[in-house]
């Protein structure tokens, strides 16, 4: 028998008509033995999810404030979804506690992961799965870092003799008990990390969409959905602003190497993405995606024979620390130097960086440009394929935007290309349409 991890986001999970379909899902395939559900989020647009509700509920709660309306509108959410599920079940003495708790200034954390914990009671009454709260299996170190070593043994001890379990996703705890949450969206990882502890075989991630798509939807309509990507090309990816899982979700899995399926609730039979440690499977396009953000600046240090001056980078590396600014890419040449960072960041130490570059280094020039964007092309295909870059700069030329930087990771993996942020929706679109729809 196969160990299937399922998660379900908050919109798969927001009304007993969507807790229907998850169950259809679940009693569709033996091997979904272990949930892990999100609290329930948003119903339409503009509604309110459950997590921010109880935020905005305990803030009133530490302010002293009266509360009581808004956890009845909080409770209202759960009355519906059981009695639209037909249960004989009540959270009555579950919310009983929380206003205990609440009024006791139990802390932001414990507030926030009542969302999971009550939709995970709920869930496992209507599955007839056995409960586990996750307090009691993900634990945090006192500097509130997760344990994942110790919390890895805990959960799998737990969970050996278990036939099948509901985990609320989005929480641990402390050694003495207090609720810790992981930061926004973090069910993602409590997934990750119950597929790990189970040895999962596959870790499926249900949400509202069919999967992992090439690019952004909001610049480009309709973008193909990503069959298969590895581990490393999503890092990437997400590190540039692609979202669809949570970026530390993939650390538990990746240990273990269980692959992830990214599903569509609303279209069970859609195939959705698979991420994958390694595959042989070839991509069915040159790349696997493009992700992109704007508002970076250029800092650009020229010097005659710099490559000979022992320390150099490092001197003006230093200079970019001493003001707590993050560097987020380094293109260089032989006599020149150029470091990419956040306009924000950067624009407030302006003058005391440029000033301590010329002393650190005294070079023959500086010069700064701004409103850059970086795009990042990632796709494991690219290393066995010529002219990726060509194709690159001429679907660029073709749309008449001028490519200010290129850079070629050495992975092989990735391209990141600058340029400036008014071309950047552009940008996305000629390289979109000349890898994908041309499909060459
Ligand atoms: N409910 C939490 C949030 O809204 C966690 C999650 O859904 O993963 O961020």
């Amino acid at each position: 028998m196969m160990r299937k991890v399922v998660k379900f986001g908050g919109s798969s999970l927001a009304s007993a008509e969507q807790f229907q379909k998850v169950g259809d899902i679940i009693r569709a395939d033996v091997d979904r033995r272990f949930v892990i559900p999100s609290a329930p989020g948003r119903r339409f647009d503009g509604d309110t999810k459950v997590t921010d509700m109880l935020y905005d509920c305990y803030a009133a709660a530490e302010a002293g404030r009266d509360f009581e309306k808004k956890i009845e509108t909080i409770h209202d959410r759960y009355r519906d979804i059981i009695s639209g599920l037909g249960l004989d079940f009540s959270l009555d003495e579950d919310f009983q506690i929380i206003r205990e708790n609440f009024q006791a200034k139990a802390g932001r954390d414990y507030a926030a992961s009542r969302g999971e914990y009550l939709n995970g009671k709920v869930l496992a009454n209507y599955l007839g799965y056995e409960f586990i709260d996750s307090a009691t299996v993900i634990l945090f170190e006192e500097d509130g870092t997760f344990a994942a070593d110790e919390t890895n043994k805990l959960m799998a001890k737990r969970l050996e003799s278990c036939e099948n379990a509901v985990i609320p996703g989005f929480y641990g705890a402390y050694a003495d008990g207090r609720v810790k949450t992981f930061s926004r969206g973090g069910s993602d990882i409590t997934g990750s990390i119950v597929a790990r502890a189970l040895q999962a075989d596959l870790y499926e991630n249900w949400t509202d969409v069919s999967g992992f798509l090439v690019t952004d939807p909001h610049i480009v309509e309709n973008p193909e959905v990503v069959e298969m990507i590895t581990y490393r090309e999503l890092r990437e990816l997400a590190y540039m602003g692609a979202s669809v899982l949570h970026e530390e979700a993939i650390f538990p899995v990746r240990k273990a190497g269980i692959p992830i399926n990214i599903k569509n609730t609303n279209h069970p039979d859609d195939p959705g993405t698979m991420i994958v440690a390694t595959t042989s499977k070839k991509p069915r396009f040159t790349i696997t995606g493009i992700a992109g953000k704007k508002g970076f600046v250029a800092v650009t240090v020229d010097k005659d024979m710099m490559n000979s001056e022992i320390g150099f980078c490092r001197k003006v590396l230093s200079v970019f620390e001493e003001n707590q600014i993050s560097i987020e890419h380094m293109p260089s040449g032989i006599d020149t130097m150029c470091i990419l960072v956040h306009q924000d960041e950067f624009q407030e130490h302006e003058q005391v960086v440029l000033s301590g570059i010329q002393r650190a280094v005294n070079p023959d020039s500086i010069s700064v440009e701004p409103d850059l964007a970086l795009i990042a092309v990632v796709g494991r295909g690219m290393r066995q394929m010529r002219g990726t870059a060509g194709r690159i700069f001429s679907a660029l030329a073709h749309a008449k935007i001028n490519c200010r930087m290129i850079d070629q990771g050495s992975s092989e993996l990735n391209i990141i290309i600058g340029v400036s942020n008014e071309d950047f929706d552009r940008a996305i679109q000629s390289i979109y349409d000349i890898f994908i729809l041309t499909q060459l």
